[in-house]
């Protein structure tokens, strides 16, 4: 059985207290490796080696840096397949989508930030007949990044590339449910040259690794990923340390499709955007609201789709929705489905677990879900389900379908199906997201601000926003001319 291992100053080494966990493979609901189950004691060995290193990584030329992290982002790219294996079997999802988004993503993460910071100038600001500001950013030092199980790599490396580029040392907990493709990151960064301590991979549970990572005093920031009750402990112990903190949560996102939409377009995107992953994308559309002229034949279109949609093995060519990530994760999933019932829904597709057979026989299956009749208020639309379960609402007029898709507490994403360009500038301005996507879905261009509002977090990541983050502004002004003090 493989034995992950932390990541500490360069080498692969057991948590000190000699514990392991067990790490299931979702698909099978079986037991194949374990983890460290680590504590206070690893990360404290591991902030000093990132204490340590941080004044040669800082100091290092950035296309030095940059040369390392692209050295990674080929070796993760040499090992496509391995890694593309141990993420589904990690995760549950299908073999097909690790390879065509999770992994290639990961890549696409380290060489984004790698060639970032080479772009990445300083603002002056010239005072006439007075100076001249310049500011200078620097990294802030050893910083903390902890990440979700959903996405596993594509997230993890997203917040530790543009840390490492802009200069940081870190130290990272991936989530204990899906650690595999972290610990074979740690192996590319070995063989890449990537310096001792420079990053430092912690494995174990949310309470322990992760709650050390957001209480150590040396470390100055933390970027992190997963749920909004999370969030809120994180935040309650870090903000009165003064850390800067980047808060990625969850989302409840509307989808909103016009009369005047690219029916068929507006279908299949609809399908992809409700399932893909299982549902587990903080970006997915979980509530569809349709104009109510479109409504019936959306509503059976869509159904149709949904039901020919293949739930299996994540090996099976054919999977478009393979496990959900664990055994608790399906239960609250069913539990949402029985609420929908009791909150007065009508499932018109799914609405049970699958079964597979022989080896796959006790993994953890959903069939893709379809709930109508719930009011907009009800819980089954107000709560994070994080799961292959959309609810789908007739509306009328462009004010109740604001009304209603703004009436949670969360603000990631939208998407407006319209073909009425002024009709989608109108609603994007006024939807409360972070994230809009018209006649579109997942469209992502690593340079544009990623994040959300009102609980789906603070802060922002992508681009020259992340570096922003992990970077410390200095102004620094010089008198030139007689005018001024
Ligand atoms: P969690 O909040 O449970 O966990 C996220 C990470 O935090 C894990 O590594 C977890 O470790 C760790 N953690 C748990 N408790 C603590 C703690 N007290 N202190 C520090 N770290 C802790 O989220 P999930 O892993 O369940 O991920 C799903 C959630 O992530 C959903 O709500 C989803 O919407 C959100 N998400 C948001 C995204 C965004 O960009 N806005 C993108 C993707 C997901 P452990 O695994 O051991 O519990």
């Amino acid at each position: 059985m493989i034995k992950i291992k932390n990541y500490i100053n360069g080498e692969l080494i057991d948590p000190k207290n000699q514990h392991y966990i067990d790490n299931i493979d979702p698909s099978r609901g079986k037991v194949y490796s374990q983890i460290p189950s680590s504590d206070k004691e690893d990360v404290e060995i591991a902030v000093k080696a990132s204490e340590k290193a941080f004044e040669t990584w800082s100091n290092m030329p950035k296309e030095q840096r940059s040369d390392i992290m692209l050295k990674v982002a080929d070796l993760i790219e040499e090992r496509m397949d391995e890694f593309v294996i141990a993420e589904s079997l990690d995760n549950g999802k299908p073999i097909s989508l690790a390879k065509a988004v999770d992994i290639p993503r990961a890549v696409s993460n380290f060489k984004f930030f790698a060639t970032a910071i080479l772009h990445y100038a300083s603002e002056s600001h010239y005072m006439e007949g007075v100076g001249v500001n310049y500011t200078v950013r620097k990294p802030l030092g050893v910083v903390g990044c902890i990440s979700p199980w959903n996405l596993p790599l594509y997230l993890f490396t997203w917040k530790i590339a543009p840390a490492l580029a802009a200069g940081n040392c870190v130290v990272a907990k991936p989530s204990e449910i899906t650690p595999m493709t972290a610990f074979l990151l740690s192996k590319a960064c070995i063989d890449a040259g990537m310096p001792k301590g420079v990053l430092n991979i912690i494995h174990g549970l949310g309470q322990n690794v992760g709650d050390a990572i957001t209480r150590h005093p040396k470390i100055k920031a933390i970027s992190f990923t997963g749920g909004t009750q999370t969030g809120k402990t994180i935040a309650s112990i870090a903000a009165p340390m003064f850390k800067k903190l980047s808060l990625e949560l969850g989302g409840k996102n509307p989808n909103i499709i016009f009369a005047d939409c690219d029916f068929d377009k507006a279908l299949s995107t609809t399908l992809r955007s409700s399932f893909a992953n299982q549902g587990q994308i903080c970006l997915c559309g979980s509530r569809i609201f349709i104009e109510r002229p479109i409504y019936d034949k959306f509503k059976q279109a869509f159904v149709a789709k949904v039901n020919k949609t293949k739930v299996s093995y994540p090996t099976d060519p054919d999977a478009r929705l393979g496990a959900v990530v664990s055994k608790s994760h399906m239960e609250k999933i069913l539990s949402y489905i029985d609420l929908a019932k009791e909150e007065g829904g009508t499932i018109l597709s799914g609405g049970t677990q699958v079964f597979l057979e022989g080896e796959y026989e006790d993994g953890y299956y959903i069939r893709p879900t379809v709930i109508e009749g719930l009011d907009y208020k009800c819980r089954v639309n107000q709560e994070e389900i994080f799961g292959p379960v959309v609810t789908i609402t007739p509306f009328d007029t462009e004010e109740e379908v604001l009304m209603m898709a703004n009436s949670t507490q969360y603000g990631l994403s939208a998407t407006i199906w319209t073909e009425n360009l002024t009709k989608a500038h109108r609603v994007a301005d006024v939807v409360q997201a972070g994230i809009v996507w018209i006649n579109s879905w997942l469209v992502r261009d690593l340079r544009t601000p990623f994040g959300g509002v009102k609980a789906s977090g603070v802060g922002r990541e992508g681009g020259f926003e992340a570096l922003h983050f992990f970077t410390e502004p200095k102004n620094i002004f010089i008198k030139m001319g007689e005018r001024g003090h």
